[in-house]
């Protein structure tokens, strides 16, 4: 790909492209909001883009993009793989708790001069109603509950890595609710998963916090529809919700939506950054 680049005063990377050349994207991706920019740019002729995960599910959901999985290998494996593929710009549309891939992110794009675009999605609001009581991590909500004297039964809508710490609090019944099932953790004694993969409605939640006598949720701060209709549900029923906080969390120009995320790009196809 011929790109025409130069500098700005900042050290910004100024890739303007020829006509009929196309943009190369890195996604970083493990979202709604990845997968519906993925969709976006599928077959628009202004943009290459590779949509990058973990690998933390087993089958991921299939993308109309070329996909990558797995780890870069930090900020330098990261930065080394973005200059080979001679990307030109990176999206970070990673879930509000990926906090190091984002880290990571800005660090190569910064060390490269590429334009970073990032998706973020607006957190849960606590509305009269709610019953939130806001914690800093899975092992302070953990050891929240350690406290209790008498069993509950709790219902964990967490990620598989963020169970572990419930061991602490080994006294509950936990229901996790995870894509994958979760092996090699060091997880309390009663606990049984729901193998499932968003978006779940207010409804449907409603009824299996009534079906599984659920007195108390966990939940991180996801923000977006997907998964608020466990919250909705929970403040119908009057149930009190563990809000574990977001971490602090780095990003680039910041973007409402994937929609948006298009005219960012289409900027920087037609004029450069
Ligand atoms: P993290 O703590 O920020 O990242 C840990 C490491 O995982 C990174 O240093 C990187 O490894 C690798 N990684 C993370 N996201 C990646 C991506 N999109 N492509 C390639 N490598 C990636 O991330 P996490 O909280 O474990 O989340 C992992 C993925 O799950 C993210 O894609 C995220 O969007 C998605 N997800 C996370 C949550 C959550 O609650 N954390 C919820 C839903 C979806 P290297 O340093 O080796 O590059």
């Amino acid at each position: 790909m011929i790109v025409q680049s130069e500098r700005t005063p900042d050290g910004l990377l100024i890739n303007a492209l020829g006509s009929g050349q196309m943009l190369r994207i890195l996604i970083l991706g493990g979202t709604t909001e990845a997968s519906a920019l993925a969709r976006l740019l599928a077959g628009d002729a202004r943009f290459s883009p590779t949509l990058s995960l973990a690998g933390r599910t087993a089958a991921p959901t299939p993308q109309p993009v070329p996909m990558r999985v797995g780890g870069f290998g930090g900020a330098e494996g990261l930065t080394r793989w973005l200059a080979a593929g001679e990307i030109a710009a990176v999206i970070d549309a990673t879930h509000p708790y990926a906090a190091r891939i984002s880290q990571n992110a800005a660090i190569a794009c910064a060390g490269l001069g590429l334009p970073l675009g990032s998706i973020i999605r607006p957190a849960w609001e606590e509305r009269p109603g709610d019953l939130w009581t806001q914690t800093a991590s899975a092992e302070a909500a953990a050891s929240l509950l350690a406290g209790d004297a008498d069993p509950r039964r709790v219902f964990l809508s967490l990620g598989r890595l963020d169970l572990g710490a419930f061991a602490a609090a080994p006294q509950h019944d936990y229901l996790a609710r995870t894509i994958d099932q979760p092996d090699g953790l060091d997880l309390p004694p009663r606990i049984r998963f729901i193998l499932q993969r968003g978006p779940f409605d207010a409804s449907a939640e409603a009824r299996l916090l009534a079906e599984e006598s659920i007195a108390v949720i966990v939940s991180k701060n996801s923000g977006g529809a997907a998964t608020y209709g466990k919250i909705d549900a929970a403040c119908e029923a009057r149930l009190p919700v563990i809000m574990i906080a977001r971490p602090e969390k780095r990003h680039g120009a910041v973007l409402a939506s994937p929609e948006a995320a298009i005219g960012w790009l289409a900027d920087i196809a037609a004029h450069g950054r």
